[in-house]
């Protein structure tokens, strides 16, 4: 038999050849020993910075005490934190799963199975905006409807409509008897930090009321404190019904969640759908203590207040680089460098520099650091994008 030549890890991913081996708050650290700063925290997930003291004696403490339990119990960290999530949102109700994809999965049904159940079966299809990004399985890679992802993987999953992000005029004639929801990111986050405006987030909940469909927000890169609100919907006075949420929050464990008004979790009933993971102890006891330390009075004003000390250093590092540089955009610790350049180039010249970065669409840089930052990070960070701002304007000179 000939042997394979293919990697025994499946290829799915360009890689870039640094392996990190210790993480501590917002550093990484790699197999030659050198220190990153870490503003990309594995794409906005590890919200409270490597290793922080809470989630490791949570974690530690639980592996020693259960680690799964099957949904087929009762598993008080997981009603815990539904409670609490119920408490701090619009939501009445919480269905865990492990990843964004499976939370986004996890609304779209609900939007289905809530016409089915009020006698509109007919009414099944999501309208959804260009430049969206929903996760990786078949019914949320249509919900993303780029190109470039669904390439190669038909027939595409039916039932999504796409229209541009942002115009209000476009979605409202999307919305036929045959629309059971509208899905919307409050921010868009792999589209290229493209901020939904207030009033139009406020217009897509009059919409949604108007024709009777539900709202759906993915927050699963935008929640979790990330903008500086638990939730991203919050700064436009606006609620869903339905929320995906993942990302942040569990620090780096995954765990995902779909959360609802009663209106629309009611479809859901038992043995509706479900999740051998979802909600276990481990996961539950971690996002608890991820909640235990966003819930603090003042961590949300501590994000609020350096993010705007960012946004103001970026802005100003952007007037001086208009070579290189379009626009800063996005909303609390989620910001971007829309380029001038290859939005790769820039991340590389960062990495070389000791910043780690994100690409997004749209040839923007991400950056979306752990929200327990301190000015001092902020100050280390600019002063790395300065320094490699200016290598590349001599580059291209
Ligand atoms: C990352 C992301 C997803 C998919 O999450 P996975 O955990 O990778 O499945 C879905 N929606 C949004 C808005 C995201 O940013």
């Amino acid at each position: 038999m000939a042997a394979a030549t293919i990697d025994p890890v499946m290829p799915t991913y360009a890689r870039f050849d640094l392996t990190f081996v210790k993480g501590e708050g917002a550093y990484l650290f790699d197999s030659n020993g050198n220190k990153y700063l870490d503003f990309g925290s594995g794409v906005a997930v590890t919200s409270l910075g490597h290793c922080h003291p809470h989630l490791v004696e949570t974690l530690q403490k639980q592996a020693a005490t259960l680690w799964h339990c099957s949904n087929l119990y009762h598993i008080p960290d997981q009603e815990r934190l539904a409670a609490r999530l119920v408490e701090n949102t619009f939501a009445d109700s919480v269905f865990f799963a492990n990843s964004g994809a499976e939370a986004v999965e996890c609304c779209l049904k609900m939007a289905r199975r809530y016409h089915d159940e009020n006698g509109n079966p007919e009414k099944y299809r999501i309208v959804t905006c260009e430049g969206a990004f929903h996760g990786r399985t078949l019914a949320t890679l249509a919900a993303t409807g780029q190109e470039k992802v669904l390439q190669g993987f038909d027939p595409i999953v039916d039932g999504f409509d796409q229209v541009a992000f942002g115009n209000l005029n476009e979605l409202r004639n999307a919305i036929t008897e045959k629309t059971a929801a509208i899905l919307v990111e409050p921010v868009q986050g792999e589209g290229g930090i493209r901020p939904a405006e207030t009033e139009y987030l406020q217009n897509l909940r009059k919409a949604a009321d108007e024709f009777g469909v539900l709202l759906i927000f993915d927050e699963v890169q935008t929640g979790m404190g990330r903008t500086g609100k638990l939730f991203a919907h919050e700064w436009a006075g606006v609620t869903p019904d339905v929320m995906s949420i993942a990302k942040g929050f569990g620090g780096g464990f995954p765990i995902g969640a779909c959360l609802a008004t009663e209106k629309a979790a009611k479809a859901l009933g038992p043995g509706s759908h479900g999740s051998t993971f979802g909600g276990n102890p481990l996961a539950s006891s971690v996002a608890n203590a991820v909640l235990d330390v966003m819930l603090e009075p003042g961590f949300f004003e501590h994000v609020e207040t350096v993010a705007a000390a960012f946004r103001q250093k970026l802005e100003g590092l952007a007037q001086n680089h208009t070579d290189l540089i379009d626009d800063v955009r996005g909303l609390g610790l989620m910001l971007g460098l829309k380029c001038k350049i290859e939005n790769t180039a820039l991340v590389g010249k960062l990495q070389e520099n000791g910043l780690l970065a994100i690409g997004a669409g749209d040839n923007v840089v991400r950056f979306v650091p752990p929200l327990i930052i301190e000015d001092t990070h902020v100050d280390e960070a600019i002063a790395i994008i300065a320094k490699s701002l200016d290598a590349l304007s001599k580059d291209a000179a």
